[in-house]
Formats: structure tokens, sequence, C-alpha cells
């Protein structure tokens, strides 16, 4: 069996979503424990991680150091984010596996992804990024050509956040997943890239998001199941509410009537569940949305929601 594991931003911060070096690597230890228990079932497990708290990181790095170091774009950003998440990974998977007496080789793979350069999202950005900042300071950012909003508790910078048309590196992932690697790839959704007329392929400030990006990686690697760990166990129907109610085992068709009904907030669990439901649609066997705690039971067993076919 074939499992794709998207890690979301707690599993590489700490409970406050605090991503120091030390936090990175204590969560990271966390994860990967689990990862390893697949890896002695036989699963055989990729991996691919969320990347904002360090996006964060980076981006108030560029704004304080902007007189003294050039400014890098946010694919750099993503660029940057992904080897140093994958190099905590890596780390953290090859130590629970020594443990184990597991011999199994890990890799990192940076991962572009191709996005349409017309997506609806460049001409109205709507994924917030980074620290909040006063008006002033934002206003020159604006001059900067960036797109910043007044977000009530200051403004923030919004980015688009284009569809993910194919992953460019597919074939390399697969290709290490067949050799017998553990691999990580696709981090933050995957590089942005966009193809310029000559054929070549140009970085671009955008954000993918993360679950979309798994899903797509899923397909392109041929996984049989999608596992999307997060912070809550379930799906949750009145999320918040005295009514609310788990969401155990459904079809994506009726988790798409849920969606529609307006049940997952756009920004968190929104696109898990379109995740969820694009995976199962284009032939995977099973999609499943639950916390780290429960990620080999939700590979081998019964755990989180599970969503299915039909
Ligand atoms: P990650 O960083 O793991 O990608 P997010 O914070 O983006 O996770 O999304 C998970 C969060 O989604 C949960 O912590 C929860 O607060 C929120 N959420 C919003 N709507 C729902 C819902 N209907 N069911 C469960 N969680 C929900
Ligand atoms: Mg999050």
């Amino acid at each position: 069996m074939r499992v794709l594991l998207a890690l979301g931003g707690n599993a590489m911060t700490n409970a406050a979503g605090r991503a120091a070096p030390q936090d990175q690597i204590a969560a990271a230890a966390v994860a990967m424990e689990a990862v390893a228990g697949l890896l002695e079932r036989d699963v055989e497990v990729l991996i691919t991680h969320g990347n904002g708290p360090q996006v964060g990181n980076l981006l108030t790095k560029n704004e304080l150091a902007a007189s003294v170091v050039p400014p890098v774009p946010l694919d750099w950003c993503g660029a940057q984010t992904q080897a140093t998440v994958g190099f905590v990974l890596m780390n953290a998977l090859d130590a629970a596996l020594v443990r184990r007496g597991i011999r199994r080789r890990t890799a990192a793979v940076v991962t572009r992804t191709l996005v349409a350069s017309d997506d609806s999202g460049f001409i109205r950005p709507t994924k917030p990024i980074g620290r909040h900042l006063p008006a002033e300071e934002a206003e020159v950012l604006i001059g900067h050509g960036q797109t910043w909003e007044d977000r009530g508790k200051g403004w923030r910078r919004v980015v688009a956040s284009p569809e993910p048309l194919d992953i460019i590196d597919g074939p390399v992932v697969r290709s290490l997943v067949e050799a017998g690697f553990v691999v990580v790839a696709n981090g933050g959704g995957g590089i942005p890239v966009v193809r310029e007329p000559d054929g070549s392929l140009r970085g671009i400030e955008a954000v993918i998001d993360k679950d979309l990006g798994a899903a797509l990686l899923a397909d392109t690697v041929g996984a049989d199941v999608l596992v999307i760990g997060t912070d809550v166990p379930h799906a949750v129907l009145n999320y918040g509410t005295p009514d609310a109610k788990d969401v155990g085992t459904v079809t994506a068709g009726q988790l798409r009537a849920f969606a529609a009904e307006g049940h997952f907030a756009s920004g968190s669990m929104g696109p898990k569940v379109e995740a969820a439901c694009r995976f199962v649609e284009r032939g995977g066997t099973r999609a499943v949305i639950t916390d780290l705690d429960h990620i080999a039971t939700a590979v081998c067993g019964d755990a989180g929601t599970v969503v299915v076919a039909s």
C-alpha cells in the first residue's frame, strides 16, 4: 500500500504555533515516530507538509533586513522551507528508523508545481501571509507592488492561491519512491511556477494550498491512500456549536453536500475536504482527515473522517 501523508502546520511547530528550530525538531520527532510505525508494517510512505509558520518567519526577516540584504521573493521562501523542513523531517525519521532497526533511506525533493499565469487568483489575491503590520509600514510595501489588506488588528499581505495543475518534479518523486526511498516532497503545496512562451519555467509570488497540492501529488505518484494529518481528529459538522457532530466514513458526494451547506471554513478545513474529495474522485482508494495521534490507525484501521468514492 502506498500512502501520502500531508502534515499540517501543527506537525512542525509547538502547541502555540511557534516555529523556533527546537520547536520544529521536537514536533518532527513526534510525527516521524508515527511514520516509522507505518514503515514497520510495510506501508510505503511519502510525506508532504505545510510551511506557513516557516515562510512567515522568513518574510519577517526579509522585512527587517531589507536595507542590508536584498529581500528574496516568495517562491524562494518556498524553496528554502522545502529544504529546511525536509532536512528536519529526514533527520527525525532516520532517528526513528534506527531505533527500530529499519534500514530505509530518506530523501527530500525541491518540488515545483505548475500554475496558470491567468489563474483568477492573480486578479484577486485572497491568501493572507506573514505578520500584521501598521498601516504606515504596509503602505511602503504596497508602493513596492504588493497587495495588503486591513484585517482589523493590522494590515496583512495577501497573495494569489492558484490551482495546482501539474507537479513538475512528480516523476523524480515517483522514481525515488519506487527505488525504496521515503520521500519528502511538494512542501507548502509546491513552489509555484508558470510556463513561459519559450517553454521555460519561472517562479511566481503565490502560495499553493498545501492540501490541494497534496491531492495532486498523491494522484501523480499513484498513492492508494491520502492521509491529511492536522490538529483535529475529524472534520466536524456544525463545528464549534452545541450541535457539533464528527464526520466518520462518507462518500465524496456526501462530503461535498456538507461543504455546500457551509460546514467547513474556507481557510482551514475547507481545502482539506476539497483535497480528500478530489483524490478519491480521481481514483484514489480513500482519503482520511485526522490528527497525528490517529495516523497509524487511519492507514491500517478505522479513524478520522474517511472519504471513499461511493
Ligand atoms: P493545518 O495547519 O493542519 O493545515 P488548519 O489550521 O489549516 O490545519 O485547519 C485545521 C483547523 O480547522 C482545526 O484546528 C479547526 O479549528 C478548523 N476547522 C474549521 N472548520 C472545521 C470543521 N468543520 N471541522 C473541524 N475543524 C474545523
Ligand atoms: Mg494551519
